[in-house]
């Protein structure tokens, strides 16, 4: 090819290069792994819990853990460094009720913030609360309800707590000045609670991946009783990220809406 050529085919080149409108960023969701019920459980924790950290760690993907504040009346020193070591790595660790109990009173079953008094349910917030700085030096900032089930009384009781400033999963309209990361019912780890399911969560994906960010529950101790659990979860972790979401925690990202 002469010089005079190849300087044409080079111009044609950047001309047509020019001419490509430029390709528009797509939007990716954040995630965030809604991960609950850690209790100190067999000496430590359940394996179940060992299992996904020890996978998420190895994806290079950041979780949260839903802590039931009464295990650290239980819990011993290996137990408080389990938790530290995660919030070191940046897990967000987040308030998940004290007891996880189905409280009865006059033979009604009630559950731990939904249908309990005020001063019962402010307590049970306060003793995770106290005891996480206590026992771990962590303050809690993010919380979820047991059986996400709460009313009135729930939100008068965080309203007490200033540091607790996020709340999933809020399913009432009482109103709140915390900032709420809602769920979206389509879009979950599990269908049913328990049983994750890749199938199912693809198609709530593709239906809701528009959304800022899909906070999407699950139960790690449920997750190591059957290969097929296991599998789907890790599917749906290596899809998420193929799909090239973030993974990110409630702090982080209400932080980041700021
Ligand atoms: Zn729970």
């Amino acid at each position: 090819m002469t010089l005079r050529a190849s300087l044409f085919l080079l111009i044609a080149v950047i001309l047509l290069g020019c001419s490509t409108p430029p390709k528009s960023i797509e939007h990716k969701p954040q995630v965030i792994l809604k991960l609950d019920d850690l209790g100190y459980e067999e000496g430590l924790v359940h394996p179940g819990w060992q299992k996904v950290v020890d996978f998420l760690n190895e994806e290079k993907v950041i979780g949260t853990i839903g802590l039931i504040g009464d295990s650290f009346l239980e819990g011993d020193s290996a137990y408080f460094q389990w938790i530290k070591d995660r919030h070191e790595e940046g897990y967000e660790i987040w308030n998940h009720g004290f007891c996880h109990c189905k409280p009865m009173v006059d033979s009604v079953e009630h559950r731990e913030f939904r249908g309990m008094s005020f001063g019962y349910q402010l307590n049970q917030v306060q003793q995770t609360q106290q005891l996480a700085k206590e026992k771990v030096g962590i303050t809690l900032t993010s919380f979820g309800a047991p059986y996400n089930s709460t009313d009135s009384a729930t939100a008068a009781a965080l309203a007490q707590i200033p540091e607790l400033t996020i709340w999933m999963y809020k399913e009432t309209t009482f109103p709140t000045e915390k900032t709420i990361l809602p769920r979206i019912p389509e879009v979950n780890i599990e269908y049913p609670v328990h049983v994750p399911d890749v199938d199912q969560f693809k198609a709530g994906y593709a239906q809701f991946k528009s959304e800022p960010v899909l906070i999407i529950q699950g139960h790690p101790r449920s997750w190591t009783e059957d290969s097929i659990r296991w599998d789907n979860f890790t599917a749906i972790v290596h899809f998420l990220k193929s799909e090239g979401v973030t993974f990110t925690t409630p702090q982080a990202y209400v932080r980041g809406m700021k």
